[in-house]
């Protein structure tokens, strides 16, 4: 079987390193919030580009508290217009709706899976106050006219990052164009923990001030709080544990890269749509998505013959029953994706063979 990711053969690559990360920690005593954290942030800051990084309990909390340290600074009120895809994973939405924000949902673009211009055009009104793209499977967005937009219209942006360590385009990283980047490090992530964990970076240092605030109760200063703020702590074993994979992230990240472009390349059944990339050699390729209109049934032959897939994702979020309120709106192209999309293993432990054993099982597919 060629499994869809296996976490634990790609965390055994690193098990002595792991191991001593924890020891540490233990020796140490000290569990939340110590140097591992300051050193992970300051790390992970460098390594992104940008001059801040924030520890948080994870990716939700990282995009929930960048929305609320900006209502806090006035910036963002209650029933403001944010801009986001409507075929993203439902966090991104939720952080929205978890602040009294309203959602408004536009069609990606259909080849690459990411916020179009025309769409974000399309659907700003004068409530409008931000823009959330999503740089979904590591494929990032057209951020230089994003943000070109952005400064037109006077918006606020925050780049979901939850699929794109280190992703770039025009030599700028994911999560430094716009006013602050939301990270997670889910276990499956490109940069994974052995837990939950995330981060926020920005270059702003106000809006940095009261995230670290936030995410602690409120409080800069012990038993002082400025705000209402919440327990959304990252922990020393997690910063440990992500310092040492970070030092590994570009390798792995080569090494998806290399397979992407085997897929490209060497997948050529004409019942198979490949994605398409805006910077090819600097997508992260989180997942690896194909389309087709005979998508159970290329699920099941895969199945049958050893390999491994999943669906990202199998409900668009206008229909969940979270979302009844969205249940009339009418997004044929993010439906159509969400009954077309099946997506195939990338990892940065397959093996040549195997990348070889899923583009011939592919090519072999017919309806
Ligand atoms: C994983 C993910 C999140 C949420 O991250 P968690 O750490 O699971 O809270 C947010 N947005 C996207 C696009 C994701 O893939």
């Amino acid at each position: 079987m060629i499994p869809f990711l296996d976490l634990k053969a790609i965390n055994a690559q690193y098990r002595e390193e792991l191991i001593e990360a924890c020891s540490r920690v233990i020796d140490s005593g000290w569990f939340v919030h110590g140097v591992e954290v300051k050193a992970f942030e300051a790390e992970f800051a460098a390594y992104c580009g940008a001059k801040h990084a924030i520890g948080v309990a994870n990716g939700l909390d990282a995009l929930i508290l960048t929305l609320r340290a900006w209502k806090e600074l006035g910036k963002l009120k209650e029933g403001d217009e944010i801009i986001v895809p409507a075929n993203t994973y439902i966090a991104s939405i939720l952080a929205i709706s978890e602040n009294k924000l309203t959602p408004i949902l536009v069609e990606p673009d259909a080849e690459n899976f990411n916020l179009s211009l025309k769409s974000i055009t399309s659907a700003i009104t004068s409530k409008t106050k931000a823009i959330l793209p999503v740089h979904l499977y590591g494929k990032i967005s057209p951020m230089k006219e994003i943000m070109a937009l952005a400064r037109e219209h006077n918006l606020l942006v925050l780049e979901d990052c939850a699929q794109s360590h280190g992703a770039m385009i025009a030599g700028k990283k994911a999560g430094t164009w716009g006013g602050a980047g939301a990270f997670s490090f889910y276990p499956g992530k490109n940069l994974g923990a052995l837990g939950d964990a995330g981060a926020i970076i920005t270059n702003d240092d106000e809006l940095y001030n009261v995230l670290i605030a936030l995410r602690n109760y409120g409080s800069h200063e012990k038993y002082k709080n400025n705000y209402k703020g919440v327990n959304s702590r990252l922990d020393e074993i997690q910063a440990s544990i992500l310092r040492v994979k970070l030092r590994f992230l570009d390798e792995e990240t080569e090494r998806r890269q290399r397979i992407a472009r085997r897929y490209l390349q060497e997948i050529n059944n004409p019942l198979i749509k490949l994605p398409i990339s805006l910077a090819k050699e600097e997508d992260v390729w989180h997942l690896f998505v194909i389309r087709t209109g005979y998508r159970d049934k290329l699920q099941k032959f895969l199945d049958e013959n050893g390999i491994q897939t999943l669906i990202h994702y199998p409900i668009a979020v206008h229909k969940q029953q979270a979302y009844l309120e969205f249940q009339d709106q009418s997004l044929p192209i993010t439906e159509l994706l969400h009954e077309e999309v099946i997506s195939i293993p990338i990892s940065p432990i397959m093996t040549d063979a195997e990348v070889s054993f899923v583009i011939e099982i592919l090519n072999k597919f017919r309806k």
